[in-house]
């Protein structure tokens, strides 16, 4: 039989065991009465040396005024107890953080007491501190989030309704992806973490900076900027992110461009802010990139009928409501069509007409141009399988089609289905959708290639003009852009381009195409020069298909149907 031990014998050692609370009485004065294992690990003084003192020497000199006076507590404690959390100090002088109950206690209605519970929440502060510090901050550059930013933005729109005025740049990279998807995710890493440095060099005391996505920043300024100082801040940042980044020997060239809303100018609140700096951002990337643009709000015109735009495209994707028309390419010697370029039509639903120009990228952005450019590739390879045998015909590709690895088996696919011969498909790329991902695109180049299907590099002379494209890639054809055709009549420079592309495809065996011939004069001039095939509205507008006879008569008599486009025209 275990001793028996009296109630308030099991009561006090039950206390006196508790390791992780202190507890311990206090007569109605302060004096400790009593003292357990936990409050002795908690504040580090023994039994013996604190037993018979007043609690007040728990606090520092200067902390005495936060011990509380006990008398009145009692009385206004009488049906409750005091919580309260805050730093109390160990005998040693170290700091931690707890929780403290006092509760008075009463025997037979009269005070004779509190009972008080401490606990150390040191790290359940800490952990509780790490938490909201990782849910506001960014993980690889250690500044705000959008959570972050968003919660600096919100605690100053106050100061604004008191007069003061912020703005906020939303900043986008502009070549980041390349620099990620060519050097590494070490490297991209790495000119994220310098990105945000020099941001916050620009930002100084009077900014906050935040990553909002991916390559996506922000700058609030803050110090009630004029529209100067606003102007100054923004030109800083581009110019700061135009310097190259080097990284382990490797030099990045990232560049960005900044959208600009102020408040309370632009907005009182922190959604309409940011939504009205990132249409501003959105006007710097249409124009061109590598520039600031102010938000102003006719802006706001434009989002709107770009989302009606936007929902009008998705049904008729969805709907495949699109046609094709089909331009001829002619040999510059002897007048023949050679083939056509499929181009894409879209008659809205109101039965407008909307450019190729404005629905393709806008395609591009809303990730629909996988799905879109599919069924551009099987119409036109299907329409060309109808055609006499020797037609060949070229169909665009988006940037995403090219970066998609499913495309080289769409391509396989679709030319079996349709029965067309791999050298009757001609693909279109640009250099910039090249540029996108260099690799990833010359791999699946060359394994077009190896299908058989030619390739020409649309609209030559617009983007970087990389010579080195012409010499790395396996191509079979350089489309020169029309604006070097149409400078032919009155630039030296564009006989000049001409003339050396032609020279440089000549050396490599591939044929050139001039986009945009209007006129003879250029034709002959575009003939002199050497180019291969012409294209334009001279030799033929892009048209439905059943309006092209040539498609149907015989080779001999395609170059007669052609002179007689000509003199149309
Ligand atoms: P592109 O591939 O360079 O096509 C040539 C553009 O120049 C066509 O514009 C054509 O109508 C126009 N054009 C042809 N000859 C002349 C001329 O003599 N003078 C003038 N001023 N223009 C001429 P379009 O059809 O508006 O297409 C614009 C761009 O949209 C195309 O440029 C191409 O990049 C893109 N695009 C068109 N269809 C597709 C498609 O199915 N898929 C993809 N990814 N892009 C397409
Ligand atoms: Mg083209
Ligand atoms: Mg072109």
């Amino acid at each position: 039989m275990p001793k028996a031990i009296s109630q308030e014998t099991m009561y006090r050692l039950l206390i006196e065991a508790v390791r992780d609370y202190a507890i311990y009485m206090l007569d109605p004065d302060g004096i400790v009465l009593n003292w357990n294992i936990g409050a002795e690990r908690a504040k580090g003084y023994s039994a013996r040396e604190i037993v018979g003192r007043n609690y007040e020497c728990f606090f520092s000199h200067d902390d005495r005024k936060a011990a509380l006076p006990l008398r009145n507590l009692a009385t206004a404690l009488r049906e409750g107890h005091y919580l309260q959390e805050g730093w109390r100090y160990r005998k040693d002088g170290s700091a931690f953080w707890a929780s403290v109950t006092l509760t008075p206690v009463f025997d037979e209605g009269e005070h004779v007491g509190f009972a008080k519970i401490t606990r150390d929440l040191t790290q359940q502060r800490t952990n509780a501190q790490e938490l909201e510090h990782q849910a506001s901050h960014d993980g690889l550059t250690g500044i705000n989030n959008r959570v972050g930013f968003l919660d600096h933005l919100q605690n100053e729109l106050p100061q604004v309704m008191f007069g003061a005025a912020l703005a906020v740049h939303y900043v986008d990279l502009d070549r980041f992806k390349p620099v990620n998807d060519s050097f590494g995710h070490d490297v991209g890493d790495e000119v994220l973490r310098t990105v945000a440095k020099r941001l916050s060099l620009v930002a100084g005391n009077d900014g906050v900076i935040g990553r909002l996505g991916g390559d996506e920043f922000a700058i609030l300024q803050l110090g009630s900027p004029d529209d100067e100082a606003i102007a100054w801040m923004a030109a800083r940042i581009v110019t700061a992110l135009n310097e190259p980044i080097k990284i382990e020997g490797k030099t990045a060239v990232i560049g960005a461009s900044v959208g600009v809303a102020q408040a309370p100018k632009h907005g009182a609140d922190e959604a309409t802010i940011l939504r009205n700096a990132d249409l501003a951002l959105y006007k710097a990337k249409e124009d061109g990139r590598n520039c600031v643009r102010f938000f102003d709000p006719s802006m706001n015109e434009r989002a709107l009928q770009r989302s009606v735009l936007e929902t009008k495209l998705r049904i008729a994707v969805a709907s495949n409501d699109f046609e094709l028309h089909y331009q001829p390419v002619v040999d510059a010697q002897t007048n023949r069509i050679i083939g056509f370029e499929a181009l894409l039509r879209w008659q809205d639903q109101t039965g407008k007409n909307v450019s190729p120009a404005v629905f393709i990228p806008l395609a591009e952005e809303l990730n629909l141009m996988g799905q879109l450019g599919e069924w551009v590739l099987r119409t036109a390879c299907r329409a060309a399988a109808a055609w006499q045998d020797d037609l060949v015909v070229s169909v665009n590709l988006s940037a995403t089609q090219l970066c998609d690895e499913k495309l080289v088996n769409t391509v396989r696919l679709v030319l079996a289905e349709t029965g067309l011969r791999p050298d009757r498909l001609e693909l279109e790329i640009t250099e910039t959708a090249i540029l996108g991902d260099l690799e990833l695109a010359s791999y699946t180049i060359g394994c077009l290639r190896d299908l058989g299907v030619g390739i020409a590099l649309d609209d030559f002379g617009t983007g970087f003009s990389s010579l080195s494209l012409v010499k790395h890639l396996p191509l079979t054809r350089i489309k020169i852009d029309r604006s070097f055709v149409s400078g032919i009549d009155d630039t030296r420079e564009s006989t000049a381009v001409i003339r050396s592309v032609v020279s440089l495809c000549e050396g490599y065996g591939l044929s050139t195409t001039a986009e945009g011939v209007e006129t003879d004069e250029q034709r002959i001039a575009l003939v002199l020069n050497g180019c291969s095939h012409l294209q334009g509205y001279l030799l033929g507008r892009p048209q439905p298909s059943s309006y092209w006879p040539s498609l149907t008569i015989s080779a001999s008599h395609r170059a007669t149907s052609l002179k007689a486009v000509w003199e149309l025209t």
